[in-house]
């Protein structure tokens, strides 16, 4: 059994708080990883919603150019849809300058009062965490929940609440990149996703 505690205290006449992680990254595009990651935290620790939201730009990926963040999020809006447990929000994507976790983490711990919040990723984010702006507030209103990647195991970070999950699933934004590039049928998309990015030829697709 996995301890995904830290329950927080319950208000008087209300239920168990909701169980809300927040997920940001670049989706650049949503891969399988990233829906593996999050169902597999839903499950493990009974979460009831997962909201994924898209970076405008990400303060930790300077200078790389992604796709523009409204593609991104309408990518994220179809590889989750039939998810009822998943949401997409373009608080960060609208917001035409780069977020950090924190301001993220304020607003919705002031849109959700009472819920439980959790800040999903994975180990590549969770090595350089103590690189995050504000770990103060990180600290105060977030779990974080963290899963291994290409064989890399998270290690505890005793600054942070934090619950390490089992699971892996190899595969990267990176590498769906490069093989679009090379006109390679990339692996790991789903298939209303691949199809948005045929259509609107990112990553240098071309339809025929
Ligand atoms: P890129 O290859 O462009 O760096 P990425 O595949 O890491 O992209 P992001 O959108 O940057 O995707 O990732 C968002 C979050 O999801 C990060 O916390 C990242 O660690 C996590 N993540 C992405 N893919 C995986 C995966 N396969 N396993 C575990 N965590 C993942």
């Amino acid at each position: 059994m996995i301890d995904c505690e830290m329950a927080s205290p319950l208000t008087p006449g209300s239920g168990p708080p909701r169980r809300i992680a927040l997920f940001g990254g670049t989706f650049d595009p949503v891969h399988d990883g990233h829906l593996f990651i999050a169902s597999e935290a839903r499950r493990l620790c009974d979460l009831d919603e997962v909201i994924f939201i898209p970076c405008w730009q990400s303060p930790h990926k300077q200078g790389q150019q992604a796709a523009a963040s409204h593609h991104r999020v309408e990518m994220v809006r179809l590889a989750v849809e039939g998810l009822a447990w998943a949401s997409v929000s373009d608080f960060e994507a609208v917001r035409a300058e780069s977020s950090y976790s924190w301001q993220t983490a304020e607003h919705f711990a002031g849109a959700l009062p009472g819920a439980q919040l959790f800040w999903l990723l994975g180990v590549d984010q969770w090595d350089v965490i103590d690189t995050w702006g504000r770990p103060d507030i990180l600290a105060e209103l977030l779990t974080f929940i963290v899963f291994g990647r290409n064989g890399r195991h998270p290690r505890s970070n005793p600054a942070f609440s934090s619950v390490f999950l089992p699971g892996n699933f190899d595969i990267s934004a990176t590498e769906i990149r490069h093989a679009i590039g090379e006109n390679a049928i990339p692996e790991g998309l789903d298939a209303r996703v691949a199809d948005y990015v045929l259509h609107h030829q990112l990553y240098s697709l071309k339809e025929d």
